[in-house]
């Protein structure tokens, strides 16, 4: 591992995600028989890229803004990962972050490695002028980084469809044609792919409702309770909600909104539309990010930060199934307690795969210049999903660990022996 984490504190802390997911590869890689060099070079993010970079303010001064991307790993091919924008992106995370990339696609079987990006910004602070600025200008910064057979970005937290255009557009005018393969997760009429706002949501579904079937426990009408109502969480509610699912509590970074008879998600997404939070929704009662977590409930989605179940909460968790949207939500610490108390954990190198896997259909869309139907992807997505929670919970079953662990033995496994088979170089 890198000679500056040395002294990290060994357990896991919910401001360290990079340690978290040291401790989660650790766990599996000790399950499996790999030489330590293997497991050292596995542990450590293969290229980091930090840059610090001027953008002109709508004020007329100059703002320096620091931002990241980082290579996990480049074994099973191209690296994939988001770019996020938040103010307390460090390098850490975004390591963490790329890490868990890794895991995920070897998970679902993509050609790809993991990788991720950030920059340390809450870009509701910016005007539309600023924030593309610093987006042409980050993108010009990771160009080193990034290019359509090498490195592919995608949105997430704080980063949209937009932003996917505004970096795209900035790669292509540098090589003097489009290219619209260097990013995915962009508008549709710039090859984008029809599917891919909600892909990441829809797979979350597809994976709650095969762990519902194999856990044995109820789906229409089963109340669910989804943190973090953005791109992930407000796609996960409304399809589960579809569903026939009663969505009893959901929030967003102001708070949260509770009603046990069931919110009624159109209406909802109106409200979010008009006022930009969930709320003061009317006819639901407020309620706090930590006590929402701690709602009785069938499913409980955390679909916005790391660390939000930890050591300290995990034994009010009242929830029979937590299917991880976002990426960290639970530490191990959490885990352990959870596992004791017989609460499944769809973890989020599964739970979340639905937005990669739309990401590499929209990939090779773009590179083949041929589209595909909605009904078409996401078919093939919930096949996907379905058969990876699937193997997950044999693997499970069959070495009787939880979900998590045997999702990450699995990716790490794939990984290992592909590294094995390719050789190390030269
Ligand atoms: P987003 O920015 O669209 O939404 C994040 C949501 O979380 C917002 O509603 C925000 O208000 C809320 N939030 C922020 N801080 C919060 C807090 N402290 N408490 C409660 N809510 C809070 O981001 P997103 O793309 O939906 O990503 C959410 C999570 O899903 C992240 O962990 C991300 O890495 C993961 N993820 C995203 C994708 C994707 O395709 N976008 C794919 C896989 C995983």
């Amino acid at each position: 591992m890198p000679a500056d984490h040395k002294s990290a504190p060994a357990v896991a802390t919910v401001d360290d995600p990079w340690e978290m997911a040291l401790r989660q590869f650790s766990q599996a890689a000790g399950r499996l028989s790999m030489k330590r060099g293997i497991q050292e070079f596995l542990a450590t993010p293969q290229r980091e890229l930090t840059v610090h970079f001027p953008v002109n303010m709508d004020d007329g001064s100059v703002r320096v803004f620091t931002g990241y991307r980082v290579h996990h790993s480049v074994i099973l091919g191209p690296t994939k990962g988001g770019i996020r924008y938040h103010q307390d992106v460090t390098l850490n995370e975004v390591r963490a972050l790329s890490m868990w990339m890794t895991w995920k696609c070897a998970l679902v079987n993509l050609p790809y490695g993991g990788a991720k990006g950030g920059v340390v910004v809450d870009p509701k602070t910016l005007s539309p002028g600023e924030l593309e600025r610093m987006t042409r200008r980050y993108a010009s910064e990771i160009t080193v980084f990034m290019n359509p057979r090498g490195d592919i970005p995608a949105p997430d937290v704080g980063t949209n469809a937009q932003i996917m255009a505004w970096i795209m557009d900035t790669f292509s005018m540098h090589h003097g044609h489009s290219v619209a393969a260097v990013v995915t997760g962009k508008p549709i009429a710039i090859g984008g792919s029809v599917g891919r706002k909600e892909a990441t949501g829809r797979g979350v579904m597809f994976a709650a409702r095969e762990a519902a079937r194999l856990v044995g426990l109820p789906w229409r009408g089963a109340p669910v309770v989804v943190q973090g109502f953005g791109n992930v969480g407000s796609a996960t509610a409304r399809l589960m909600w579809d569903e026939g699912c009663t969505i009893i509590a959901t929030s967003d970074v102001r708070g949260g909104i509770h009603d046990p008879r069931g919110l009624d998600l159109p209406a909802l997404k109106r409200h979010v539309a008009a006022t930009g939070s969930v709320v003061g929704f009317p006819g639901a009662e407020p309620i706090s990010n930590r006590d929402l977590l701690e709602l009785p409930c069938t499913y409980l989605v955390p679909a916005a930060l790391e660390g939000q179940i930890t050591g300290a909460n995990a034994d009010r968790i009242r929830a029979r199934v937590i299917v991880e949207g976002a990426n960290g939500p639970t530490t191990p610490d959490a885990d352990e307690i959870l596992d004791a108390r017989g609460i499944t954990v769809v973890p989020d190198i599964l739970a979340n795969a639905g937005g990669v896997v739309v990401s590499y259909f929209e990939w090779v869309q773009d590179l083949q210049s041929l589209f595909w139907s909605e009904d078409d992807i996401n078919r093939r997505l919930e096949r996907l999903m379905v058969r990876s929670v699937q193997e997950v919970a044999a693997l499970a079953r069959e070495q009787g660990i939880n979900f998590r662990l045997a999702a990450l033995q699995r990716a790490v496994s794939r990984v290992a022996d592909a590294l094995m088979t390719r050789g190390i170089y030269p």
